[in-house]
């Protein structure tokens, strides 16, 4: 239920207004907009006697929300979140770029493609300590390691960094990370979401292979619920019956999304298609479709990476891209941190 309050109002009605919904047992979240103020009851608000709030001197409008993520909900929120990692910005006219490999190797491979990315326009490092691999016998990650060499990266570069978690044992090792990403394989791992959440630092929340809109808003729920709520989404592809590709970009989830969610939405171009020569055509189509950002894998030797090798680029490929970025972003309004 959301609660719409009147611009022209006494503080003193506004907070005698939140005492009495919390004095129901509901949480409240107040959004301040430009237009509006919105207040958002979370919990159970089948007792709220609609018609009395309705009639209330500072009150505008009374809505029941229908769809079942509430947080999330463009409605609770009508301004965009904006995630602000290192002073750098997500979401609104905003545009962030973020890079690295897919896997922390060493540290030369990783400080090198560190500084390469940042020098053409990338302002996060990613890089994975803990891979999600289908094979238990293929390269897991250095580990405990890698998140030791991504730290170092940051303090050469001063590049805030990404990297996946992937068990909830692990949050005290996360302390030092700028985003908690959280891998399609564990969108829908909801103990993993509620721990994260409960840590209150951004999280990249990645489309699970298969799932819809609908669930991915509902895993942001899950954090949201435990108070997270710096929330990034990424859309890297779902599966389809196309070969050809590894995943199949879904485009049309990100003007969907800027409909039905505050969150900022980024695209990763490399596992929505698995083919390094698509990463800049579909890089190109996601800042036209209004992305907030890119999650682009990054690599100084693509051939022998222990990982993703073939939908890795290269730097200078890497700056191609950004500089393309750079003639679209006017377009659609955005600016990129430089
Ligand atoms: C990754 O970003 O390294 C990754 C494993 O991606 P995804 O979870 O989208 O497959
Ligand atoms: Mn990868």
């Amino acid at each position: 239920m959301i609660i719409i309050v009147k611009k022209e109002r006494e503080e003193k009605q506004l907070n005698n207004l939140i005492k009495w919904i919390k004095g129901q047992g509901l949480e409240v979240d107040i959004s301040n907009g430009h237009h509006s103020t919105v207040l958002g009851l979370v919990g159970d608000t089948s007792k709220i006697d609609i018609d009395l709030v309705r009639s209330l001197d500072i009150v505008e409008n009374v809505k029941r929300i229908q769809e079942p993520f509430k947080c999330a909900n463009r409605k609770f929120h009508p301004d965009d979140t904006i995630v602000e990692v290192g002073g750098h910005k997500f979401g609104g006219d905003n545009f962030q770029i973020i890079a690295g490999p897919c896997s922390v190797e060493n540290e030369k491979q990783i400080v090198e493609v560190a500084k390469a990315v940042k020098k053409a326009g990338a302002t996060i490092l990613r890089g994975g300590a803990y891979k999600p691999r289908t094979s238990p016998y293929a390269f897991q990650g250095l580990r405990e390691a890698g998140l030791d060499l991504l730290l170092r990266a940051k303090q050469e570069t001063g590049m805030p960094i990404v990297t996946e978690i992937m068990s909830a044992s692990h949050i005290d090792l996360f302390k030092d990370v700028d985003i908690i990403q959280i891998g399609a394989r564990d969108m829908q791992n909801f103990e993993l979401l509620k721990e994260v959440g409960k840590t209150k630092k951004p999280v990249l929340l990645k489309r699970g292979l298969a799932n819809t809109i609908q669930e991915w808003l509902m895993s942001a729920e899950y954090i949201m619920s435990e108070g997270g709520k710096d929330i990034i989404l990424c859309e890297r592809g779902i599966r389809t019956f196309e070969p050809y590709t590894r995943n199949t970009l879904d485009l049309s989830a990100i003007p969907l999304l800027k409909e039905l969610t505050h969150l900022p939405v980024v695209v990763d171009p490399s596992h929505a298609s698995g083919l390094s020569r698509l990463v800049k055509p579909l890089s190109l189509a996601s800042v036209g479709a209004g992305a907030h950002g890119l999650m682009i894998e990054v690599h100084n030797d693509p051939k022998n990476a222990l990982c993703d090798g073939a939908q890795s680029i290269v730097p200078e490929q890497f700056e191609d891209i950004v500089k393309s970025i750079d003639v679209m972003l006017p377009i659609v309004n955005k600016k990129r941190d430089l």
